[in-house]
């Protein structure tokens, strides 16, 4: 029997990405302390933005998004698709970008940079770049990462990371976990709109997946990566979880690791 993670896997041998190594160093100084993950302290999340910073809440979907992307239907878009994370994970982060001369990343930090925010989704410009350049739904693929990030602020508004990150060498269970919640989005937008290419997600988490396991940044293998966004999907695709009963399915994902 052919189940859902075998297509979605499939799918992720056959597609070809538009994108290389994450890894654009310049010569430009690197950030420190340099964060492992995808999380950022208060405090390091200073480093990242000044207070000028264009900084927004998508909470209806129709708020105009950050011009950056140069694509008027892409920024409506993700604004409208931050809206409907908003919303699946009960979190209402602020977002904006920053210029990731210092390496291609997105962060989620529990800094709080306007009022009644639960903490901050911080996107590079040039992974946005590298994102948009793919062939295969790369507003979906923008959609993957921002949702994995929302994953980490629901992670913080809930005291989540501390319980499956505690005593580890490495953030896997935390990023793992993000991925999880991220796939949950997907599984919950794909009842509401079928044509919704879900896969897109475990695709763009995989390709993110990295070998490195005893480094105290490994986020988790592709294959991993990919798992957890497929397992966040069934929990809200086939099983119709409610967010406390993902919540709880992703803990026990995370412990099981
Ligand atoms: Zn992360």
């Amino acid at each position: 029997m052919s189940n859902r993670r075998e297509i979605v896997q499939g799918g992720l041998l056959t597609l070809i990405f538009g994108f290389g190594p994450i890894c654009a160093c310049n010569a430009q100084s690197r950030r420190e302390p340099h964060a492992y993950g995808c999380v950022l302290s208060a405090k390091d999340a200073d480093q990242y933005m000044d207070d000028n910073t264009d900084t927004r809440l998508y909470i209806t979907g129709n708020e105009p998004m950050i011009p950056r992307s140069g694509d008027r239907s892409f920024d409506l878009a993700l604004a409208r698709t931050l809206a409907a994370v908003s919303e699946t994970l009960k979190v209402l982060p602020s977002f904006a970008y920053y210029d990731d001369y210092d390496g291609l990343n997105a962060y989620a930090t529990p800094k709080v940079r306007l009022v009644n925010a639960d903490g901050t989704v911080l996107f590079g410009q040039r992974l946005l770049s590298r994102l948009m350049s793919g062939k295969e739904s790369p507003e979906v693929a923008v959609a993957a990462v921002c949702a994995h990030e929302f994953g980490h602020i629901l992670q913080f508004k809930r005291g989540l990371d501390k319980v499956v990150g505690a005593g580890q060498r490495t953030v896997k269970r935390v990023e793992l976990q993000a991925d999880f919640f991220a796939g949950y989005f997907a599984g919950v937008r794909k009842l509401q709109r079928p044509n919704f290419p879900a896969a897109v997600f475990a695709m763009t988490q995989y390709h993110f997946g990295d070998n490195m396991v005893n480094d105290p940044g490994h986020h988790g293998t592709p294959e991993e990566r990919g798992a957890a966004i497929s397992k966040g999907f069934e929990i809200a695709y086939r099983e119709k979880r409610s967010l406390s009963e993902a919540i709880q399915a992703a803990n026990n994902f995370a412990l099981s690791l």
